[in-house]
């Protein structure tokens, strides 16, 4: 196992390569470190070589290690990136910069109350299942596209884009990344201000290139960074 600053090197030398073969810029890409069952020492070692953006998916367990003193005063940025119930929104709401797997609009709704009471904005992704697995969280495309204008309605949080979990199969992943492309397109032609809808979230330490060919803007990378779960 080489080490997490020394994977982290290599995370972006195949990003910088994905995006020069696709005529992307790099700073259009922004990598996130999911570290999800790792401990907050590996996380302060990834942060030490340079990685501001962390991904995680228990609350529990990133209230944990937000305020583990290795890590509560360094200015990371923490992404939650798993499955967002509702009666859980209050105990990240303020603590994290993105919230990706909003998947039904009740979520969105708590999120908004209680960015109010906090007097801040959140913004937050909703998911999509676009591989069609009945095992997925997210929304079928036809019923986001539906729903839209009221997550558009909602004060003091902002969608920001659309997030994934693409199949396995690296042939299916790429349609599915195409796939979120196009809705986020069609999106836009809803929304009242379409410029700040801007994100894809998509790909993973399997498929993070076949994602960037396809305009992923945030890149959720685990296993490669910290190896194996
Ligand atoms: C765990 C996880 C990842 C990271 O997956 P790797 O295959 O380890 O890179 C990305 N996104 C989500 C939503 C996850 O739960």
């Amino acid at each position: 196992m080489e080490s997490i600053a020394a994977n982290l090197a290599a995370i972006r030398l195949r990003i910088d390569a994905a995006c020069l073969k696709n005529h992307r810029d790099p700073s259009t890409v922004r990598l996130i470190a999911v570290s999800k069952t790792k401990q907050a020492e590996q996380i302060r070692e990834a942060f030490d070589a340079g990685q501001i953006d962390f991904g995680e998916s228990y609350v529990q367990e990133f209230l944990d290690k937000m305020s583990d003193p290795l890590l509560e005063n360094q200015p990371l940025r923490w992404h939650f990136i798993g499955h967002l119930q509702s009666n859980k929104v209050r105990s990240i709401i303020g603590k994290v910069a993105l919230i990706h797997g909003v998947d039904r609009l009740s979520t969105a709704e708590e999120l908004s109350r209680r960015a109010l009471q906090h007097g801040i904005e959140a913004e937050y992704l909703l998911e999509v299942n676009t591989s069609g697995e009945a095992s997925k969280y997210g929304f079928e495309p036809e019923e986001l596209l539906r729903q839209a204008p009221s997550f558009f309605m909602l004060p003091n949080c902002t969608l920001r884009g659309l997030m994934t979990i693409a199949s396995p199969d690296p042939a299916l992943a790429r349609y599915e990344f195409r796939r979120l492309h196009r809705l986020l397109d069609e999106l836009r032609e809803l929304a009242p201000e379409p410029s700040i809808l801007t994100e894809l979230s998509m790909g993973m330490s399997q498929d993070f290139e076949a994602a960037i060919a396809e305009g992923a803007t945030l890149i959720r990378v685990g296993t490669a960074i910290f190896g194996w779960r």
